[in-house]
């Protein structure tokens, strides 16, 4: 599948790895909108939170307890996790991703 975060995923194009599992791969984002800002994503490749359902859902929390678990090894306490669905919320890449971002007063959004 031509798809960027399955080809980080399998390591045919480097990341800045952050934590793995047999669910889930975390990794620093490029481009960085915030003094830490990082990705978590699914090893399972499915587009965004519109095809989330039953077979799949369970993800979505256990990406949730890893986002618990990196943040606070990370020190972190406040900060706010970005699920951007469709490109006129955002989406770029087309695997569901959530971002991680912190380090710095995050403004208000809309
Ligand atoms: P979104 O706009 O919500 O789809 O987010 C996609 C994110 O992926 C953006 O924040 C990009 O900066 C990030 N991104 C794109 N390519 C890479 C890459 N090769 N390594 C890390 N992050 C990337
Ligand atoms: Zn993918």
């Amino acid at each position: 599948m031509d798809c960027l975060f399955c080809k980080i995923i399998a390591g045919e194009i480097p990341s800045n790895k952050l934590y793995e599992d047999e669910l889930c791969y975390a990794f620093y984002d490029i481009a960085p909108m915030a003094p830490v800002h990082f990705l978590v994503v699914p090893k399972q490749h499915f587009a965004s939170a519109a095809e989330v359902n039953g077979e799949n859902a369970a993800v979505i929390g256990h990406i949730y307890a890893v986002i618990a678990k990196l943040t606070k090894e990370l020190g972190i306490s406040s900060f706010r996790v970005v699920n951007n669905c469709g490109p006129d919320a955002g989406q770029t890449v087309f695997h569901i991703h959530f971002h991680v971002l912190a380090g710095k007063t995050l403004g208000g959004f809309a």
